[in-house]
């Protein structure tokens, strides 16, 4: 039995700005005024990644920006993983389990604190869900931090209760502001990460104003700091999680935290996989290794027939589960190639 199961994440999250553009002369400048605005500026051309966690183990990029000025969806790496006028970074956690664990969302640069959100509840939109209550508060719980030199950095979807950080207060680069939560419009726990030039969207990996032309491409007049810029050009492909059950799990249940045990008499024996980013044609392997060292299971998925931006799947046997120690084995099959591996041993208890 070979199944699969998808769950597509828009998320659509803005906090309004009204931006009000003043042309301001200054005759004389102190001398630490001008050194304030020349560290501003270094720091600008180096910004930290906006969270405290290690990306691709813990924490994910899930969406990026649509960079693109048409209706087609275009990522700042000329792929895919966006959708149609979203204008920042979604990096997630798995489940709402991270989110009580409590993962720091952290000032990406020196600036000071323009505006605060707090007091929005967390909870998981589901498709189907009624947006009408969170109309003007999609961004939920937020923080605001302007920069200097017209720039703006913008974070969503905080825990609430988490945010520590209150409207003029000076933070510096990677300043804890709050923790990743899942308040205002947010399907999956994550923080949304969005920038500004003077009132305009702008990708910080790119360093372009969004809907240009040719928004997509060449990163290193981006903003990032350059290990930072080099972690966040890898393809946003990953495997969040991998098990051994008798009965699969659904993709809301992962995020809620729920993963099925193995448990011995089990009456099938199943491998599954939930991987994220996924692009068209993308195949999984899965190996099943029994107790007894034999190869109970190997087999492929069908390739995929459009991008998945959260996937599951999984393949088994109707076979009872014995105890001792299985071995699931996991290839994401790119092209055809193995492009990522994972593997993990289940003990199963008599
Ligand atoms: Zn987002």
């Amino acid at each position: 039995m070979t199944e699969t199961a998808k769950y597509d994440c828009p998320m659509r999250s803005k906090l309004s700005v009204r931006c009000a553009a003043a042309a301001i002369i200054v005759v004389l400048a102190s001398i630490s005024l001008l050194a304030s605005a020349a560290k501003a500026d270094h720091s600008l051309s180096k910004l930290a990644l906006p969270v405290d966690c290690n990306l691709g183990k813990d924490c994910f990029v899930q969406q990026m920006p649509d960079v693109g000025p048409g209706p087609l969806a275009n990522d700042p790496l000329c792929g895919d993983a966006t959708y149609d006028g979203h204008d920042g970074w979604d990096f997630r956690v798995r489940s709402v389990v991270d989110v009580a664990r409590g993962v720091p969302v952290v000032s990406a640069a020196d600036g000071r604190v323009l505006r605060v959100r707090d007091g929005v509840p967390d909870r998981i939109m589901v498709d189907g869900d009624d947006t009408a209550q969170l109309e003007g508060i999609e961004c939920g719980n937020g923080v605001v931090v302007e920069h200097g030199s017209g720039l703006t950095s913008q974070y969503c979807h905080l825990r609430m209760g988490s945010i520590v950080v209150r409207p003029g207060m000076p933070v510096t680069q990677s300043t804890q502001l709050g923790l990743i939560g899942s308040s205002g419009q947010a399907q999956f726990p994550h923080v949304h990460f969005a920038m500004q030039r003077d009132g305009a969207a702008i990708d910080p990996l790119t360093g372009r104003f969004l809907r240009e032309e040719h928004g997509c491409g060449p990163t290193l007049s981006g903003l990032f700091a350059e290990p930072v810029r080099r972690m966040m050009e890898r393809p946003a492909l990953a495997i969040l999680a991998t098990g051994l059950s008798s009965m699969p799990p659904t993709l809301p249940s992962l995020v809620a935290g729920e993963v099925p045990v193995a448990k011995n008499g089990g009456e099938a024996t199943l491998a599954w996989v939930w991987a994220i980013n996924m692009r068209q044609g993308d195949q999984f392997r899965i190996q099943i290794v029994q107790p007894d060292g034999t190869t109970m299971l190997d087999q492929s998925t069908e390739p995929l027939p459009r991008r998945m931006a959260n996937y599951l799947a999984y393949s088994g046997r109707r076979r009872t589960i014995v105890p001792g120690t299985y071995r699931i084995v996991i290839d994401l099959l790119r092209d055809g190639v193995s492009d990522v591996t994972t593997q993990m041993a289940v003990h199963v208890k008599k």
